[in-house]
């Protein structure tokens, strides 16, 4: 009781946010990082969007929100807070988009670092024969895309939606249909700039700090916060050719996935996903597809069967179209995919890659984009696949499923293995991601309820077959869950904490390192 106090007390934390009991270390902290002088503000009012997500299950307001503009901002908070000392329990957490599943991004009763108001450095090309972009650990994908095509160039690796900022996806992987080929958003990243839960602003890369440069990739926010990235780029195509095709079996779906993965000459994308009794607008992320030929579309009744759709991508510029052609008519032809199923599309390199905005806006418009969204992401084996699928899709989801389930495989060698993220042990894994939403007040199979259990019926099947599954945006309330999530990285995890963040300051919603309860 002793180390509360209750609002407005006569601390100077006294403001009309602070609604609750709140410990009096914090009204401190916070009263004295007041009268600091900085670069941007610190906002004590209004800022009760730090504590919603996209997830929106989870909602723990912060006391304060920092918005920065320049990296002092936030080394000088840090130092702060680092040196009122270790009695102290208040927690930091950076905030990008928001877009995190389960209060990732929050920092109950702490402060929230808003990286989108941090300005600089301005966006830099280096063009030559290794060409990269200088970004802000708060820039979104979907500006670094546009500034890098004027010069022609673009990263190799993205997400499926562009509008997540680079440190928030780093700190997790960055995994999309490129990542077979390329590996993650975290494997195209030539150097960091990072503030450590010291406070301390390092440089670090694959040469120069390599351990931080590792911890913090992948490092779910734990170690330090990504003030600038530089980001390996490519020649960007003008163009794409984006082909869906339909399997009712899944073994024959997963060996065609498997045989294009594993070629050198290949697509330059590959996904796919899980058909359940496909209705609604609901399980219709990828509206943005539109087929050349709906014909052959309507030729085919898929009611009340499972089917898998395989998606590629194949990457060109205008005058090259006819060998693409010929290059993409020669990989279909080693596929066994349900001949009439085969639907074509041309689209600018924008609009494929930004495909997931535009269903955004539809949903927007039907009020069913700020739902809940209990999504569950799985990384999982090759030599397992089939034995999860048949009890997931043959059982559990046979009749029904709430969003989108994407499923492709990655090759593993591709992938650098001395970041923080961990996956499955083999060459080869799956991303199995089921994108659900739920709608509010509602009741049955559209609950958060249903599938909260759904998502638990899942895991369960998971642990008792035994089978080497890892979460992929991970969310765990006891640090011996995240233990065994770890598994035999997790001593290295603990040591780089110790040595970056000693405090467990930064990233509290995660709660790796927080007291629970
Ligand atoms: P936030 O939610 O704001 O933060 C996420 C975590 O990173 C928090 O722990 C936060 O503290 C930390 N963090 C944020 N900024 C920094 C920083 N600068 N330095 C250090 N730590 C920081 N993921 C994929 O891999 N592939 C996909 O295809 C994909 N598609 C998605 C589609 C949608 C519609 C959504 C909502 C999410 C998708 N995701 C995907 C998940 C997404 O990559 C993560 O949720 C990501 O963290 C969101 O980025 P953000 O900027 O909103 O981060």
């Amino acid at each position: 009781i002793l180390n509360f106090m209750i609002k407005k007390a006569d601390s100077g934390c006294n403001n009309s946010v602070i609604t609750s009991i709140t410990p009096i270390q914090h009204c401190e902290i916070l009263t004295s990082l007041q009268s600091q002088s900085f670069d941007g503000h610190l906002s004590l009012q209004d800022n009760e969007y730090a504590a919603k997500d996209f997830g929106n299950i989870h909602h723990f307001p912060p006391l304060a929100v920092l918005h920065p503009k320049t990296v002092s901002d936030i080394s000088r908070t840090i130092k702060h807070v680092f040196e009122k000392g270790s009695n102290s329990e208040m927690k930091v957490a950076a905030r990008g988009h928001g877009h995190s599943l389960q209060g990732q991004a929050q920092a109950h009763q702490g402060l929230v670092i808003k990286m989108e108001s941090l300005k600089g450095p301005e966006m830099k090309i280096q063009t030559g024969e290794f060409p990269y972009v200088d970004v802000s650990g708060g820039e979104l994908w979907i500006n670094i895309l546009r500034e890098t095509l004027d010069y022609g160039l673009a990263p190799k690796s993205w997400t499926d939606y562009l509008h997540l900022t680079v440190g928030g996806t780093l700190s997790n992987a960055g995994i999309s249909g490129q990542a077979f080929k390329h590996g993650p958003q975290i494997n195209n990243v030539f150097q960091l700039e990072v503030v450590t839960g010291k406070g301390e602003v390092v440089t670090c890369s694959e040469n120069q700090n390599a351990d931080l440069f590792h911890s913090v990739l992948g490092g779910l926010g734990q170690f330090g916060i990504i003030t600038r990235a530089r980001i390996s780029l490519e020649p960007a195509p003008k163009m794409v050719k984006w082909i869906r095709v339909l399997y009712s079996d899944f073994s024959t779906f997963t060996r065609d996935q498997e045989y294009l993965i594993s070629l050198k000459d290949t697509f330059d994308y590959i996904e796919g996903f899980v058909i359940i009794n496909r209705t609604g607008i609901l399980n219709s992320w990828r509206l943005s597809f539109d087929p050349k030929d709906p014909l052959q579309a309507s030729q085919f009744s898929s009611d009340g069967k499972t089917f898998y759709c395989l998606e590629m991508a194949k990457y060109f510029k205008p005058d090259e179209a006819e060998v693409m052609n010929q290059g993409v008519d020669q990989l279909l032809s080693k596929l066994s995919y349900i001949q009439p199923t085969l639907f074509l599309s041309e689209v600018s390199y924008v609009e494929f890659l930004d495909r997931v905005h535009v269903s955004e806006m539809k949903l927007r418009a039907k009020g069913l984009w700020d739902v809940h969204h209990p999504w569950l992401n799985l990384l999982i084996p090759r030599s397992e696949i089939h034995d999860f699928a048949k009890q997931v899709f043959g059982n559990i989801l046979k009749d029904t499923s709430n969003g989108p389930i994407l499923i492709y495989p990655v090759n593993q060698t591709r992938w650098n293995s001395k970041t923080s993220l961990v996956t499955p042990e083999e060459d080869v894994f799956y991303l199995v991601a089921f994108l659900t939403s739920a709608i509010p007040f509602s009741s049955g199979e559209n609950s958060l309820e249903y599938i909260l259990n759904q998502n638990r019926r899942i895991l369960d099947f998971c642990s008792h077959a035994k089978l080497n599954v890892k979460q992929y945006l991970a969310h765990y309330t006891t640090q011996e869950e995240w233990q065994t999530h770890f598994g035999s990285k997790w001593g290295a995890f603990v040591e780089r904490k110790r040595a970056y963040d000693p405090l467990a300051l930064l990233a509290p919603g995660h709660r790796i390192f927080q007291k629970e309860g």
